[in-house]
């Protein structure tokens, strides 16, 4: 990826450690593939903040994975938004859709009605593919549908490890996406229980008296700052830093497995009703085409 230092929407992301080595950090910049995202979709404003911000915390969680692992988060819930599918990699690919792109809500009390838009009632499917046999899998409830704090639920609920979110996407209806980013802060098991009480103790203060994530990005801040505050006279040490993007994984041979995974009969029903089949990535919305030759060759 090319990076000038002069554009403001480059994204990226930060992963430092205390000195000590229990508490994790991570925080980051997504503006520039929430917008893409958006657009991608053509989002209404409720359904790209929900977007945005479950893309950041995807971006977030791929960043705690080792080369050529992947994960993937699934919100289900029971209102319009219907689901968000978001999948990223440990070097910053990050890919997202949302069920009901047109899904918009009115403000409740002054902010983005994610929760109303996603529903309550619902589940959060975390998978993860390790490189290993099985992929690992974890699903929580939705806590708060707010998507922050679904993540934080999942972590500490399904993984034990106490964590503290935050994420925040900002839609102007007129100008679009004007900031969108987030935090990940992780409490590491430690031999020092005490001190890392404490330590967690302070962070979570600091977080709670901190002003939002969207506030503190559209005031200029940057992934950088973001954990400057939170850790404050912590020390810690930066371990990575790395760009993020809006990046599909799609393909003309993954949309060809997909079609044969239908089965010959359903092909075979396909080439008889309409000739070839038209289909779109459903991350990224590209287009392909198969004729009908191309899918007679897929059930010889
Ligand atoms: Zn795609």
């Amino acid at each position: 990826m090319m990076n000038t230092g002069e554009d403001s929407f480059t994204d990226y992301l930060v992963r430092v450690i205390s000195r000590e080595g229990s508490i994790r950090g991570l925080a980051c910049v997504t503006t520039a593939l929430t917008q893409e995202a958006c657009r991608l979709h053509n989002t209404l404003p409720t359904a790209g903040v929900a977007l945005g911000r479950a893309l950041t915390g995807g971006a977030l969680m791929g960043a705690l994975l080792k080369s050529g692992q992947r994960v993937a988060l699934k919100f289900e819930g029971s209102c319009p938004l219907k689901k968000i599918l978001v999948e990223a990699d440990s070097k910053g690919a990050v890919r997202g859709y949302v069920g009901e792109p047109q899904a918009d809500l009115p403000p409740r009390d002054g902010k983005f009605d994610v929760p109303g838009a996603m529903g309550r009632a619902g589940f959060l499917t975390v998978n993860k593919d390790l490189g290993m046999k099985e992929p690992y899998r974890g699903i929580v409830q939705l806590y708060t549908s707010e998507i922050a704090e679904d993540l934080a639920w999942y972590f500490t609920e399904s993984e034990q490890i106490p964590s503290a979110v935050g994420l925040g996407t900002h839609i102007d209806p007129e100008k679009g996406v004007l900031a969108s980013g987030g935090f990940l802060i992780q409490s590491l098991p430690s031999q020092k229980e005490g001190e890392n009480e404490e330590m967690t103790e302070k962070i979570t203060l600091r977080i709670q008296s901190m002003p939002s994530v969207t506030e503190t990005l559209r005031d200029g801040s940057s992934p950088e700052n973001l954990l400057e505050t939170i850790f404050a006279e912590i020390p810690c040490d930066v371990l990575e830093k790395h760009y993020l993007a809006f990046q599909c994984t799609c393909s003309r041979e993954r949309m060809e497995r997909a079609l044969i995974t239908l089965g010959k009969e359903e092909i075979r029903a396909i080439i008889s009703e309409q000739g070839g089949a038209d289909l779109n990535c459903e991350f990224c919305r590209r287009f392909y085409r198969f004729n009908q030759e191309e899918l007679e060759g897929l059930v010889l």
